[in-house]
């Protein structure tokens, strides 16, 4: 089958004081159509530049992103093509604060999202709408708050209220950027089931940034190791985790507690949160 996203030698350099940063460099990897792919890497590594560019947010340096071998439309003009582009890719981020509209409540903003996508999504019947907000909110764990806007919210609450933002559209392909990372460990397993039913039911197509190799074993088929902007492996998960072929790759699974873990092979990593505020 042939690939739905192609990422052929991405590059970023971004302006700055010292001259030019690269934060990606000769990015290159596809993923199929109904897989889950795997941006893993040190923090730094250029994983969520990639995403970033992956969604349009960002133009690249050098190199290109292909959707079904066309070019992804990264200023889409009209409301058409801005519709189009959306129901491509969504991106939820880890801090989801850009997504949602402080004077909007959750459920209006939801709302309002499916009377945009109405007629792709074939909702368009009286009441579906209201319906699917409760189901939505009920699926990202937050019942009842329909009615809440953004500031009374946590901020584990208001990363659920993107991810929900992000099922609303029905997106060919999803990016996750950490979008996880931060949640409650119950609410955690609840959006990975869901995100693993997607694929399999709508074939949705996933992107994780995660350092959580627990999520890459339990939902990803491929993985790309990413380090200092440039990819250093990459292949199958079963493979990847069982033998990996890079140095640094054998660095980043040896930091991960097991059992039998040996933690003095392994380097200083930065420390993730993993309770939810
Ligand atoms: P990761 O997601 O793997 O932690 P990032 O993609 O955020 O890595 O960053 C990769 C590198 O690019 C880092 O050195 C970061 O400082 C740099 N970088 C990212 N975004 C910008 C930006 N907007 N301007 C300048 N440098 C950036």
């Amino acid at each position: 089958m042939s690939a739905l996203l192609e990422v052929t030698g991405l590059t970023k350099r971004y302006p700055g004081r010292q001259g030019e940063a690269t934060a990606c460099e000769d990015v290159s990897f596809q993923v199929r159509a109904g897989d889950a792919l795997a941006l893993v890497g040190e923090s730094g590594a250029g994983k969520s530049t990639v995403v970033r560019l992956v969604a349009g947010l960002e133009q690249p340096s050098d190199g290109r992103v292909l959707l079904r071998g066309d070019p992804l439309d990264a200023r889409p003009r009209g409301r058409a093509a801005r519709l189009a582009r959306a129901a491509a890719v969504q991106i939820v981020h880890q801090d989801p604060y850009s997504c949602l509209d402080p004077r909007q409540t959750i459920g209006a903003g939801l709302a309002e999202l499916l009377r945009l996508h109405a007629r792709r999504l074939g909702r368009d019947g009286a009441g579906n709408g209201e319906e699917r907000v409760t189901e939505l909110l009920d699926t990202v764990g937050l019942p009842g708050l329909a009615d809440a806007r953004p500031a009374r919210l946590s901020g584990g609450q208001r990363q659920r209220a993107a991810i929900a933002r992000a099922l609303a559209v029905e997106p060919d392909i999803l990016l996750l950027d950490e979008a996880v990372a931060a949640l409650d460990v119950s609410v955690q397993a609840q959006i990975l089931n869901l995100l693993a039913d997607l694929r399999e039911q709508r074939g949705t197509t996933l992107v994780f940034v995660t350092h959580d190799l627990a999520v890459v074993r339990q939902l990803c088929q491929s993985a790309v190791v990413m380090r200092g902007g440039r990819v250093v492996e990459t292949g199958p998960v079963s493979r990847i985790l069982t033998a990996p072929e890079h140095p640094y790759t054998r660095v980043l699974l040896d930091s991960v507690p097991r059992p039998g873990w040996r933690p003095r092979r392994t380097r200083p990593t930065a420390s993730h949160a993993s309770t939810e505020k």
